[in-house]
């Protein structure tokens, strides 16, 4: 279920996170509970809850933060192939009310997704 935004805490520096990238606009960190070798959540500064609160003022946002995505793949060795997630709401598995890209890699995945 939707909780707390605790995003917004690692943004603030209230909670520590393993920060791999930052700018004025997002920030991306290792996931507390990795899916695979690599998993990386970019997310961006500005709270939007969820894909679905996306608004013609976030083109640009978004934007961004694929090409830190793209960036953050090849820095991290995975550019041969990765996934890139985004869980829109409750049924579809986001916990956290604060929009962003799950950034996987390491590892071979399967399609349709679980
Ligand atoms: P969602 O399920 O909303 O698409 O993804 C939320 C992700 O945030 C999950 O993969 C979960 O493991 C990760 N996560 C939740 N709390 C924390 C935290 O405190 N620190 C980090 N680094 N990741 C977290």
């Amino acid at each position: 279920m939707l909780s707390d935004n605790i995003f917004l805490k690692i943004i603030n520096k209230s909670i520590p996170a393993r920060v791999i990238h930052e700018d004025d606009q997002c920030i991306a960190f290792h996931d507390i509970n990795a899916q695979a070798p690599v998993h990386v959540l970019i997310i961006p500064r500005k709270v939007i809850p969820t894909h679905a609160d996306v608004t013609e003022e976030d083109r640009a946002l978004l934007g961004h933060l694929h090409l830190v995505a793209a960036q953050l793949a090849t820095k991290l060795g995975i550019g041969e192939g990765y996934r890139l997630v985004v869980n829109c709401k409750e049924p579809a598995g986001q916990t956290v009310p604060h929009l962003h890209l799950h950034l996987l890699g390491g590892r071979n995945f399967s399609w349709p997704p679980g």
